[in-house]
């Protein structure tokens, strides 16, 4: 075992806090990595404060988790002392079931291993990645492009992938129009990349504020929501809309964007069930979706794919102290577009 510095919740009410926790050994085909980077992600927020559910505590949180490989298990075969690489949302599955054999672990019949929050396999809680190492399976660790600076490659271990993935899946490309309802931290990588693929891209947001980055992120247009006839106007346009807001929205009358054989896929997730008219559906043949994260080979993909079409996400680093302003800022939707904690300083000073 191996002691480290990290930044926990002591409970679902109680402000983060300095502390340590304890790392595994390294074991055969583990991988020990010093973190550089956290992104702080909305379910960070979401899990420490209990709105998924009961959690035990403390808990770290942190599942965009950029760092370079201290050590090596004595059968690891995909990575060496000295890499670039990243973890993201799940650092395990059952590898057995027809998802986990498919190749699609992130859609594992016994539910992936969460970073953080969830029972590892050894009965432990998982801890997240504001700490400054973890120990995570060599499978489970992806290999970090040299032109993706660190502080930047956090946040595509969760935003990027989860946006990366249906994207790819719906085929957004050249000739397809692309709706992203959300300019946040998802919205943004999805604008990114749907825009690097070729498509055709609007961002639907509640004002303008944005609007500027929209368009430098290269989105077509970008526009305002609050006035009701933006809507009506946009019936019947879109391919897919990628829908990356966690609150509740009129599903129809985001569903009447599609035309024929549109799909809307969320990647937001809002706790409460969202009512939906199956009429709207009938019209157009559309489809209503949901995409969660993006198995190992393709999150792979996806980082060379941001390496190649040189694009990252746009993010604010801070230092730990500054975690639960962060949070409160993350709620006001008062970052562009991603917090990433500086991990070295989470080791106290002398
Ligand atoms: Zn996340
Ligand atoms: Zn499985």
């Amino acid at each position: 075992m191996r002691t480290v510095h990290a930044y926990a919740a002591p409970s679902a009410t109680e402000p983060l806090v300095a502390t340590t926790i304890e790392r595994r050994d390294v074991g055969e085909r583990d991988v020990l990595i010093a973190i550089r980077y956290a992104g702080i992600c909305h379910s960070d927020i979401h899990t420490v404060r209990g709105d998924w559910g009961d959690i035990a505590y403390p808990q770290v949180v942190g599942h965009e988790i950029v760092g370079e490989v201290l050590e090596v298990g004595s059968a690891v075969t995909k990575h060496s002392v000295g890499d670039r690489v990243g973890v993201g949302c799940m650092v395990n599955s059952c590898r057995e079931c027809e998802n986990c054999r498919a190749g699609m672990e992130n859609y594992c019949l016994k539910g992936n291993t969460g970073t953080y929050a969830a029972v590892d396999r050894d009965g432990t809680i998982t801890q997240g990645g504001y700490s400054t190492h973890i120990v995570v399976d060599e499978d489970f660790v992806l290999r970090v492009p040299e032109s993706i600076p660190y502080d930047a490659a956090a946040p595509l271990l969760c935003a990027g992938i989860t946006t990366y993935s249906p994207l790819a899946h719906w085929q957004a490309g050249p000739g397809k129009k692309v709706a992203v309802v959300g300019m946040g931290g998802l919205g943004h990588m999805a604008v990114k990349i749907a825009a690097a693929l070729g498509a055709e891209v609007t961002v639907l947001s509640q004002t303008t504020a944005k609007e500027a980055d929209s368009l430098a992120f290269g989105a077509a247009r970008h526009l305002a929501t609050k006035d009701p006839s933006v809507l009506r106007g946009l019936r019947n346009s879109f391919d897919l809309i990628i829908n990356t807001v966690s609150a509740p929205l009129d599903l129809d009358a985001y569903l009447r964007l599609l035309r024929l054989d549109g799909t809307m896929v969320n990647v937001g997730a809002p706790p409460e069930a969202l009512p939906l008219h199956v009429f709207t559906l009938f019209g157009n043949r559309r489809t209503f979706a949901g995409s969660s994260i993006g198995s190992i080979t393709e999150t792979q993909e996806m980082l060379d794919f941001c390496a190649a079409h040189d694009i990252a996400p746009a993010v604010e680093v801070i230092s730990a102290d500054r975690i639960n302003e962060a949070y409160e800022r993350v709620l006001s939707s008062d970052v562009r577009y991603r917090f990433v904690i500086d991990t070295a300083t989470l080791v106290p000073a002398g």
